[in-house]
């Protein structure tokens, strides 16, 4: 197994590391198993997953390379997004009408999904449903929003355009010309729900096992055969691959690391801030996200401290100058918090498909992935755990709300970081370019 010395670093200095409490007890595996489901990564894909086929009385086996929420789920910005990217006429596009319709119907649930999983099961995770606001850069970027707003409403989402002067009220800065707001989202304390939902799972009946990277699959005569790297197995008539952006960790299957293109993005986080400053600042529950292409994300936690997210360096480094962007944005329209010393600076993986739609893989039989959540995984991958434990427990395929493909190996995956730095570049100037008051 390649230990990312850089990738555990980013976990280490995690405000949601600080902050998150007890990790939930996962001991390695120290003995060979059987079971009808394994599952490969402990993120919110595979613990949503395991807690959901448990629930329903399957034996499941979880293994994590270190421990639940390491990944891009224990030190994400902690907004629930409602949805996918797309809208219905591009989904159309790329899945056709029916497949569309129930994507977008699934999809337009997760954040009340993710809300209702939460609240059932009692995770404390200091979710607050305050709201999400996507901000617009550009009149001609607040127009579109308009359009998308109205389609959403339509299919009765609480969604509603705000103008620059509610933008200055809600988020506290003009640098904006407006917004959209949607009262389903709202945030939480990432690495907390990734172990509560852990906790829930084990309760249930799941079997997780951390510090376990897996450094080989193989098929057996009993079924697929997970080694982990001090030698003990687990056998299973499945196995579920939830990698993500960290598939490269053992690159247990092409289809899964070329599949995704990683990205790491950053967040830096101040020390409580004092009443006076927090008045004026997004209120807390509130998550807010930028339509640019090459976006920040900011909210403030349940101690008042402001964490703003960002584009940082494409190969992780944590030095001082990755933070770069964020402490740009952060001075662009909070020029107040500039000398606000910052207290954690962190990082992780994002890992994105060409098309920013999941990929759903089936990759050989009884061997799936779900895998490139682009970014936007809170709600989507805590609501997909009871999708995944359909497609797992064999609901056909034609009555899962997304569909089930092929790997699709990107080309040229191994031009990735050469590739990123150039989209990242194309994508500032167009941000550049929408910036029209
Ligand atoms: C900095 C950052 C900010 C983000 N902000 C937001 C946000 O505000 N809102 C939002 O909706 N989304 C956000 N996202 C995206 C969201 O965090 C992800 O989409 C989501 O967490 C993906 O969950 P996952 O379980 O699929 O993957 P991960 O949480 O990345 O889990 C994958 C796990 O697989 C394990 N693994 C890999 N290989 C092996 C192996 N061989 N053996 C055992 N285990 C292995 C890893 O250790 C890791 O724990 C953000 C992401 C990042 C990085």
């Amino acid at each position: 197994m390649t230990i990312i010395a850089v990738d555990d670093q980013g976990f280490k200095q995690s405000l949601w590391t600080a902050t998150g409490g007890d990790a939930p007890d996962c001991p390695p595996l120290q003995q060979d198993k059987q079971t009808d489901i394994a599952i490969v990564g402990g993120g919110f894909t595979g613990l949503s997953t395991a807690l959901h086929l448990a629930e329903r009385g399957v034996s499941v086996v979880l293994l994590e390379a270190y421990q639940p929420g390491w990944g891009a789920s224990g030190r994400n910005g902690g907004q629930v997004i409602a949805g996918l990217k797309h809208d219905l006429a591009e989904l159309e596009r790329l899945v056709g009408p029916d497949m569309a319709r129930r994507m977008i119907g699934f999809a337009d649930k997760t954040a009340d999904t993710a809300f209702g999983i939460i609240d059932r099961l009692k995770l404390d995770c200091d979710a607050v449903r305050g709201g999400w606001i996507q901000s617009s850069h550009g009149v001609g970027v607040l127009e579109e929003q308009k359009k998308k707003a109205e389609k959403m409403a339509a299919r009765g989402r609480a969604v509603s355009i705000l103008s620059k002067e509610e933008m200055i009220e809600r988020v506290g800065t003009d640098w904006y010309v407006g917004g959209l707001l949607d009262a389903a989202g709202g945030t939480v304390q990432p690495l907390k729900l990734a172990r509560g939902l852990a906790r829930a799972a084990q309760s249930a009946g799941a079997q997780i096992h951390g510090e376990t990277p897996v450094t080989n699959l193989s098929k057996g005569k009993q079924g697929w055969v997970l080694t982990a790297a001090n030698g003990m197995t687990v056998t299973a008539a499945k196995v579920l691959l939830c990698t993500n952006g960290y598939s490269d960790l053992t690159p247990l299957q092409n289809a899964t690391t070329r599949s995704v293109v990683p990205f790491y993005s950053y967040q830096m986080a101040t020390a409580p801030l004092s009443d006076n400053l927090l008045k004026s600042l997004p209120a807390q529950g509130l998550g807010v996200s930028e339509a640019r292409r090459v976006l920040s994300y900011y909210r403030i936690d349940s101690q008042g401290r402001f964490i703003m997210g960002a584009r940082g360096k494409l190969n992780g480094s944590l030095d001082q100058s990755a933070f770069d962007l964020a402490r740009q944005r952060m001075k662009e329209m909070y020029p107040r918090l500039d000398s606000v010393p910052m207290e954690s600076f962190w990082n992780g993986r994002v890992a994105v498909t060409t098309d920013s739609l999941p990929r759903l893989m089936q990759i050989a039989p009884g061997l799936g992935a779900a895998v490139g959540w682009n970014g936007r995984g809170v709600a989507m991958t805590t609501s997909m755990g009871s999708v995944l434990a359909d497609w797992l427990t064999d609901v056909p395929q034609q009555d899962l709300p997304m569909p089930i493909g092929t790997p699709r190996p990107i080309p040229f995956h191994w031009l990735k970081r050469p590739a990123a730095g150039i989209a990242v570049q194309w994508k500032s100037f167009l941000d550049k370019r929408e910036r029209k008051l």
